[in-house]
């Protein structure tokens, strides 16, 4: 019977590994915490569902682009009754999804979104089957440190009637997969976990001793690898100094750059030039790709250090969807530790920090929410950072419904300073984990499996530890290379790959 409604409306004749359990589990009631590797059919574990049972799924998703991206997929497959809910929004266009609830399988929703009064009044009137948080990793990741209200999605659901809960991602270690379960609440669930590994994708390493050495090595490998592609730097101005910079070095590849700080409109006009091949190359930061169905991404570059394993697997997992051999690539220089290290340090508060910017609470008044959240941003706090606090106030008990209890100031910043404290050690441990995987000089996917308490497994190809070259992701014809390509580049991609074999640089 599900292989039926498979057939009917995805088009596929078979589930793929971990599908049918997930969905035979949500139709029969149960809480779900699942892990299946990048870019093998996640969404389709709660859309079959959806549409096959009386009510509403709602799907918790990170990312607008996100939501949007899968919307479009649906309805231009001939499923109408999906819609998406989201800050970017007009007013009239979020009320009109609102009065369509009743008739809606399903709905896409931030969870942002999910904490309007407005939005939950409406919601507590439908039926709500199924409860889902999409990329269920950011609840742990992206909970303690920007995005408080994932913290508070266990409430939603409460209010939501508690209807059975999918929880599911591609990467959670099990410290991470304990934290989504209790922010949650999913006492009594099935787990189904999958190994994060992507057999298809190949890992490199290199350490590059300057960073003009490590950019004259990106454009040479740009220029004769396959495409498309994706480059991966750490910061907004960097994406679009490097994709200006390619564009100059390889007129005829088609590139551009993309970071969270664009115009919306223009995030989503180059992710939709991407999806239709009308670009080969994007220079970006971590704001691209999640979630994202492109099936023939053929490598992933990174220009700069992921902050943790997780991060690094989710985003070299957007390449080879379609199983075709792909290859991850990560380039550094000694410098870009300091780099990676400054951005987990970035809006960094402090003990004497936070005294100063909680002294206008004033016991007994209604909490000047906006008031604060500008306070915190012309002082420079992290993106999110004053929910963040809002949310540890709340748990402190110095804030209850909307209204400040009577404070031990001196303790209350002692307790916060420590809360954040806390948060940052483990984050650095993350970056610390992740930065001793590149220097490795043994098997990269062994390594990246231990991380995530899997046995190792052997495959061939695999890494550049095990043995490979990249002339497996080169491209075959001849007019992929740049017209500059001299024969001093072409000696140098010659010396690049050498120096790779004798497995130099600072770190191995
Ligand atoms: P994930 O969220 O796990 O990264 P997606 O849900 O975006 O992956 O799915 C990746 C691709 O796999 C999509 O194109 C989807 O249509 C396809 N897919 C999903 N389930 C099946 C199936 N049972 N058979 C064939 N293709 C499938
Ligand atoms: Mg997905």
């Amino acid at each position: 019977m599900l292989e039926q409604a498979l057939r009917t409306h995805f088009g596929y004749d078979s589930f793929k590994p971990g599908q049918e359990e997930i969905i035979e589990a949500l139709l029969s009631r149960q809480n779900v915490l699942a892990m299946l590797p990048t870019g093998t059919g996640k969404s389709l574990c709660y859309q079959l569902p959806a549409l096959v049972t009386e009510g509403l799924t709602i799907v918790v998703s990170p990312l607008l682009s996100l939501m949007e991206d899968q919307v479009q997929q649906l309805r231009s497959s001939g499923m109408k009754r999906v819609a998406s809910f989201n800050s970017f929004q007009t007013r009239e266009e979020r009320k009109r999804t609102s009065s369509l609830l009743p008739q809606l399988d399903l709905l896409y929703t931030s969870p942002e979104m999910l904490q309007s009064k407005w939005l939950l009044e409406r919601l507590e009137h439908v039926t709500v089957a199924h409860f889902v948080v999409d990329e269920a990793h950011c609840i742990s990741h992206w909970g303690h440190d920007f995005r408080a209200d994932y913290l508070r999605l266990k409430q939603v659901k409460k209010q939501l009637g508690d209807p059975p809960c999918l929880a599911i991602t591609a990467t959670a270690t099990p410290r991470v997969r304990e934290d989504i379960c209790e922010q949650l609440d999913l006492r009594h669930r099935l787990d189904v976990i999958h190994s994060v590994n992507r057999s298809n994708i190949y890992l490199q390493v290199e350490q590059h001793e300057r960073t003009m050495a490590k950019l004259e090595r990106l454009s040479l490998l740009v220029g004769t690898l396959q495409h498309p592609g994706l480059v991966y730097v750490q910061s907004r101005r960097q994406s679009e100094e490097l994709a200006s910079r390619l564009k100059e070095t390889h007129p005829h590849l088609r590139v551009s750059h993309y970071h969270g700080g664009m115009e919306n409109a223009d995030r989503l006009l180059i992710q939709q030039q991407f999806m239709a091949d009308q670009l080969d190359l994007i220079c970006c930061t971590s704001a691209f790709g999640m979630g994202l169905n492109k099936p023939d991404i053929r490598f992933v570059i990174h220009y700069h250090y992921s902050l943790d394993m997780a991060s690094y697997i989710q985003e070299i997992g957007r390449a080879g969807r379609d199983g075709g051999p792909s290859l991850a690539l990560l380039l550094s220089t000694p410098e870009d530790v300091g780099q990676a290290k400054a951005m987990l340090e970035r809006g960094r508060l402090q003990a004497s920090d936070l005294d100063w910017l909680l002294a206008p609470l004033q016991e007994g008044e209604a909490l000047a929410d906006d008031w604060f959240e500008q306070r915190f941003e012309a002082f420079g706090a992290g993106n999110g950072m004053w929910k963040s606090i809002r949310f540890l106030l709340e748990q402190l008990g110095a804030i209850n419904e909307g209204v400040v209890q009577p404070l031990d100031r001196y303790a209350l910043t002692e307790a916060l300073a420590q809360k954040l404290t806390n948060r940052y050690a483990e984050r650095e441990e993350r970056l610390r984990a992740f930065l001793s995987w590149t220097e490795r000089t043994a098997c990269r996917r062994e390594g990246m499996l231990r991380y995530f308490n899997e046995e190792p497994l052997s495959q061939h190809p695999c890494c550049d530890k095990c043995g490979g070259d990249l002339t497996l992701f080169q491209a075959k014809e001849k007019n992929h290379r740049p017209d500059r390509f001299s024969w001093q580049e072409e000696l140098a991609l010659l010396f690049g790959e050498r120096e790779e074999q004798r497995d130099g640089g600072p770190y191995s």
